[in-house]
């Protein structure tokens, strides 16, 4: 059993996550995708967000329209800040048959040696680095991926994800700016922000 960890703020879920999930499943041969929303990302803890329940029930409507998109409370229940390397040992004491895969964008895969106990991390999991953009700092990337890969002996797949230059940040200047925001994320997501009144200044 593979099953991929796709940690993040998503704060909302985008078309981009989603499509970044979806190609892990496609290219590295995922069973399962867990999408865990952060309770506090420990490189943001200063940013306000919107609450944890609305950004897990935004990722419940994307689960519940993808098969193989799970969502996990694991880091909403246990408070504090969400560290990777905590949560990948609940998930590994959860599933201890399965292979887990950290997946990540380029740029917090860039910033991994950073991480608390990152050593932990790149020993035991495997790594999927999604490379979002063609040529966008694929040398740093390839630098980075060999290093890590000589010293933790890290298995580290690259997806080539199909491309949605979005991110949340955008998603949400939008949507406080009376913008449109449709084709970067899904209609029930969008449908959820406007009822629940999200992101409005
Ligand atoms: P924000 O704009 O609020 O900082 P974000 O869009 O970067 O948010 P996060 O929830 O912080 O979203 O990201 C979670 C993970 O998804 C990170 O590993 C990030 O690199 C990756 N990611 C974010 N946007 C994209 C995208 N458009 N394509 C592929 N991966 C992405």
């Amino acid at each position: 059993m593979k099953i991929g960890i796709f940690g993040g703020t998503f704060d909302p879920v985008h078309n981009g996550h989603i499509g970044l999930a979806e190609d892990c499943v496609e290219q590295a041969g995922l069973d399962e995708v867990i999408m865990i929303p952060a309770y506090i990302q420990p490189f943001k803890q200063d940013r306000h967000t919107a609450s944890g329940e609305d950004r897990f029930q935004m990722l419940a409507l994307v689960a519940s329209q993808n098969d193989r998109i799970t969502v996990s409370r694991n880091e909403l229940d246990n408070e504090g800040v969400s560290y990777t390397y905590l949560t990948m040992r609940r998930i590994q004491e959860m599933n201890p048959e399965a292979r887990l895969y950290f997946i990540c964008g380029t740029d917090s895969f860039l910033k991994v040696d950073t991480w608390m106990n990152a050593e932990e991390l790149l020993e035991k999991y495997s790594f999927i680095v999604g490379c979002d953009r063609p040529g966008y700092r694929h040398d740093e990337l390839e630098e980075a991926i060999s290093r890590i890969r000589d010293h933790f002996g890290t298995e580290i797949i690259v997806v080539h994800n199909r491309q949605f230059d979005v991110s949340s940040t955008e998603v949400r200047d939008r949507i406080a700016a009376g913008k449109s925001v449709e084709g970067l994320i899904p209609e029930a997501v969008e449908r959820y922000i406007k009822e629940h009144g999200l992101y409005r200044i």
